[in-house]
């Protein structure tokens, strides 16, 4: 008899590298198929080199991807792997990736070419955006499109994406239906974003099609000391000090028009929503916004938006122009520093970090840079330091002026009442145990390990 088993290979209690597989019979979904992020401990340090031709044998030996049969190629195995390839195995294999970001895609160019790996329209068009300014992920694949709220097939598994929000284009949450029942994957949420009514949306159209189990990130619940029980009852609203991501283009506007400099920015520009704050902030502070090459295209590609300059970078200057570079640069005229610095207080550049010695040229006295979200995130990045020290030299104030990706532990708390699943799963988190569900049950799962879905209950294979 067919059975449904769920088995876990990562995420459980890092942050991203969520990887599940769902087996019905003979179809089976994975979902999804990104990298761990953890800046500290990995393993290509920005020394040791990628080997372009050998990523699936170097990651399966790094045990940066699962040995998981049936998704790779024959060609990118060792000669002595013991898993199954692609062309070997007799299954239905679809690979799902819930939203862009690496932690969810990382490895997703990894899988066999044969094998279908779906993402919402909305990603597709960010992705392809992203391949051709040189983000795509590793690996030459095609990928198919799903739509939200419509149902597709694979084999006997019904699959829904529903649209969720989230700091990214495209965002969705999954549900995952067989003949024995179904889950939902909520992927990566926030109640904070531009479209809180989106979550409400999802909770409510999860509940219509109905469920056994929700598996659930819990990334913004930490230890004790910084996420106190009572952080961790249910509540919709959020606090007085939650910067929103509507609230943060006039916080930033405010900022911009009492500094009497340059306003310099680092996002990250997959979040179309900044991108878009960006420019509202330039407009009510009067200052136009010089956005890199890259940012620029992402900006007129995916928001049609023309309202903005393009930063005449070093590489710009001084490199012969790739194709999209020729293009944009046809469209939206080009800045150089030098007419910046002839009025800074007019303008608001980006600057990315891996562009930061751009700052050396721009007269940057009595400016601002504003930290929206761009790398490096935080002090546990050792890249961090590093920005300071590049802005002490500079001699440039930094204030953080950005806002998550993440629900608060009281929002995710909220969607878990609400949901009020028979069974949770929590993941994605470094405390996945202190997200309690409502009257159900809580699983953590095990690496590795399978687990039947029967008669609303999970029990290990
Ligand atoms: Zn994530
Ligand atoms: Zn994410």
């Amino acid at each position: 008899m067919n059975k449904t088993t769920l088995t876990f290979y990562g995420g459980l209690n890092t942050i991203g590298g969520t990887i599940i597989s769902l087996q019905y019979g003979d179809s089976r979904v994975i979902f999804d198929f990104g990298l761990v992020y953890n800046p500290q401990k990995n393993i290509f340090d920005g020394h040791i080199k990628l080997r372009r031709n050998a990523l699936v044998r170097d990651y399966l030996k790094l045990g940066i991807i699962p040995n998981i049969d049936g998704i790779y190629s024959k060609d990118d195995l060792s000669n002595d792997s013991t898993i199954v390839a692609a062309d070997g195995y007799s299954g239905n294999t679809a690979v799902l990736v819930s939203h862009l970001h690496l932690d969810h895609i990382g490895a997703m160019g990894l899988i066999d070419a044969t094998i279908p790996v779906y993402m919402t329209e909305d990603s597709l068009r960010l992705y392809d955006t992203l391949d051709v300014i040189g983000e795509g992920v590793a690996g030459n694949r095609k990928y198919q499109t799903c739509h939200y709220n419509q149902s597709f097939a694979v084999g006997d598994i019904s699959i829904t994406p529903l649209q969720v929000d989230h700091d990214i284009l495209g965002a969705c949450a999954f549900h995952i239906e067989t003949p024995d029942g179904a889950i939902i994957y909520t992927g990566d949420v926030r109640m904070h974003g531009s479209h809180p009514e989106w979550i409400e949306a999802f909770i409510t159209k999860a509940k219509k099609l109905g469920f056994d189990a929700v598996i659930m990130e819990g990334t913004s619940i930490r230890s004790e000391e910084e996420t106190p029980e009572d952080m961790l009852i249910a509540n919709k609203e959020l606090s007085e000090d939650t910067l929103t991501e509507t609230l943060l283009p006039f916080k930033m506007a405010d900022i911009l028009t009492e500094t009497k400099g340059l306003g310099v920015f680092n996002i990250y520009h997959r979040n179309i929503d900044r991108i878009h704050g960006i420019l509202q902030a330039g407009k009510k502070s009067g200052r136009k916004v010089v956005f890199e090459a890259e940012t620029a295209q992402l900006a007129l590609t995916l928001m049609e938006s023309k309202n903005f300059l393009v930063y005449e970078s070093d590489e710009l200057r001084h490199s012969s122009l790739s194709e999209w570079r020729q293009n944009l640069l046809n469209q939206i005229p080009a800045i150089s520093y030098k007419e910046i610095n002839e009025n800074p207080n007019q303008y608001l550049v980006q600057n990315s970090y891996a562009s930061s010695l751009e700052l050396f040229d721009l007269h940057v006295e009595d400016g601002i840079y504003l930290h929206s979200d761009g790398v490096p995130l935080g002090p546990y990045d050792p890249a961090f330091e590093n920005l300071d020290r590049i802005l002490q030299l500079v001699g440039l104030e930094k204030i953080h002026m950005g806002t998550g990706g993440h629900a608060t532990p009281q929002n995710l708390k909220y969607i878990v009442d609400k949901l009020d699943p028979a069974i949770l799963i929590p993941l994605h988190s470094f405390y996945p145990e202190r997200l309690k569900p409502k009257t159900g049950v809580q699983l953590l799962p095990q690496y590795g390990k399978s687990y039947v879905l029967s008669k609303g209950k999970l029990t290990e294979l």
